[in-house]
């Protein structure tokens, strides 16, 4: 029997879900720079993209986890 609500698992999937945010705006704000900025300013925001990216990575691989481990995938 799975668990209908749980705070946890909304916790985790908001943290995912702000990662991601932050990811995608490092994204647009690289894109936009491209070009126009120095190989060091590039390079800065290229390596903060890539930070942002792994974090949102981290957020969505704690989410899975818990409900791998709680069983609370309201899908079910
Ligand atoms: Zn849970």
């Amino acid at each position: 029997m799975s668990v209908r609500h749980c705070d946890e698992r909304n916790r985790l999937f908001l943290e995912h879900r702000t990662a991601a945010e932050r990811y995608s705006a490092a994204v647009t704000e690289l894109t936009r720079k491209m070009g126009i900025s120095s190989f060091d300013d590039y390079r800065e925001l290229h390596q903060a993209a890539e930070a942002a990216r792994t974090r949102s990575n981290e957020a969505r691989g704690r989410v899975a986890r818990h409900v791998a481990e709680h069983h609370c995938e309201t899908s079910k």
